[in-house]
């Protein structure tokens, strides 16, 4: 006999329970306390994944980004721990890999991007070995710091991928920071240090990309710019690029490789009807509801917003869908407005920071009365100090 599996019904259902789907979720808390929300979440950890970067670059261990996931949930907020495997949202259900089915009458998508390792050949199986890192998981993040640690000179090589990707300053931050760490063990003068990248140029925000660019050139650090990686040796060291306009192919080896790896939407929003034409799940780029499903909204990565995927930007969004989200509820019209607003903290060395803040339009948007373009060692206790603490107490409580 067929067992039959359970379920339950949920007034507001928040998928992800990362920096979206918490901070919605404690908006939402302290703007009705008798709501009933739930949050499908699987991990028992929750990372301040900006720090990251610092990680890599020894500055912070990997537990200075970690909390216990039971920590944020909000008061009164339930928390399913269990991974959702399928969204029905003609039915206003989900269904969970521990075969739970979950009616909502409100669902809030927040499932973050999705890391695909094994697109390139070689990476899954080499990352985390034989100088192969990423600063893009937590179980290889602190094998960035070894290898750049331990580096005696040679080729140390930075990658990022044609895809979308979550902090699209990430890729060379640590590659700055490697730089200068190089110089403080004596082995900058033997070797090469090259960045490889899809874009056109360094920053796609003309401000920022003029300073940055005076960076990579005082740093004597190598371009291949509208080049990505595609497959990987790691016995052999070697790395194949392909240039994105001629696709011609070029295999270099390397000492160290920093990869930034393929990313795109999680398949369970792709495979489902919530998903537009790539994948993402589909939302005016203004008010954050589904286009063809009004009691479905799509904050953070996970969303197909025409923006740069960082934590700054779910800090903007979130109150502006909790605003539109409880309108919604009322039968009010939706008045929040998402402006696009994303930024990058791009750190260009040990204390050294330029803030890039920019809109949908890339139109520099920026918090400081001062020229944020230069690179300032306010910034960096910005980013090492006063983030991670706006971090945890303000924006996961939903007060900021
Ligand atoms: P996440 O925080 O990743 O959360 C997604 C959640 O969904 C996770 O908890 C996951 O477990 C859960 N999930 C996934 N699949 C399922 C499923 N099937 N069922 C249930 N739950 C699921 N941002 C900045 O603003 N500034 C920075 O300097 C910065 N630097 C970065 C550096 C690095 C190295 C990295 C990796 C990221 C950086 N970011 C930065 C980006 C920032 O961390 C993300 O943009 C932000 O976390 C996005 O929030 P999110 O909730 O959409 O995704």
């Amino acid at each position: 006999m067929a067992q039959m599996a359970s379920s339950r019904h949920v007034p507001v259902l928040i998928l992800g329970g990362g920096t979206a789907g918490i901070t919605v979720a404690a908006r939402l808390r302290r703007a009705d306390s008798r709501l009933g929300i739930a949050i499908v979440e699987p991990s028992a950890d929750h990372y301040y994944q900006p720090l990251w970067t610092l990680v890599g670059a020894g500055v912070f261990p990997l537990s200075a980004s970690r909390r216990r996931e039971a920590d944020y949930i909000p008061q009164d907020v339930t928390w399913i721990r269990d991974r959702v495997a399928e969204i029905l949202p003609d039915e206003h259900a989900v269904v969970t890999a521990g075969g739970e089915r979950i009616t909502y009458d409100w669902l809030v998508v927040a499932l973050g991007i999705q890391i695909n390792w094994s697109a390139i050949p070689g990476l899954a199986e080499g990352i985390g070995t034989r100088g192969i890192c990423s600063n893009y998981a937590a179980q290889h993040v602190g094998y960035t710091w070894e290898c750049i640690r331990g580096f005696q000179g040679g080729t140390a090589l930075f990658t990022t991928p044609n895809t979308a990707v979550k902090c699209g300053g990430a890729p060379q931050k640590i590659m700055y920071l490697a730089d200068d760490a190089f110089r403080r063990q004596g082995v900058r003068d033997r070797t090469r240090l090259v960045f490889a990248s899809p874009a056109k140029g360094i920053f796609a925000v003309e401000k920022y990309r003029r300073t940055l660019a005076a960076v990579v050139e005082r740093k004597g650090i190598e371009t291949a710019f509208r080049h990505h990686l595609v497959s990987l040796e790691p016995d052999a060291r070697e790395a194949v690029l392909e240039n994105l306009d001629t696709h011609e192919r070029l295999t270099m080896t390397y000492d160290m490789i920093h990869v930034t790896p393929p990313m795109g939407p999680p398949d369970v929003v792709r495979s489902s009807p919530l998903a537009d034409e790539q994948g993402w799940c589909a939302a005016n780029k203004h008010t954050l509801r589904s286009p063809s499903y009004p009691n479905v909204f799509a904050v953070g990565d996970a969303a197909g917003l025409p923006t740069s995927k960082t934590g700054a930007a779910v800090r903007k969004q979130a109150p502006v869908l909790v605003a539109n989200l409880l309108a919604a509820m009322q039968g009010r019209p939706l008045g929040g407005s998402y402006d696009g607003y994303s930024s990058c903290p791009v750190v260009t060395g040990y204390g050294k920071m330029v803030l890039a803040e920019f809109d949908y339009d890339g139109n520099p948007a920026e918090s400081f009365p001062f020229d944020q373009s230069k690179e300032r060692y306010s910034m960096w206790l910005l980013k090492t100090q006063v983030l991670p603490r706006l971090y945890w107490h303000g924006m996961l409580r939903g007060r900021v």
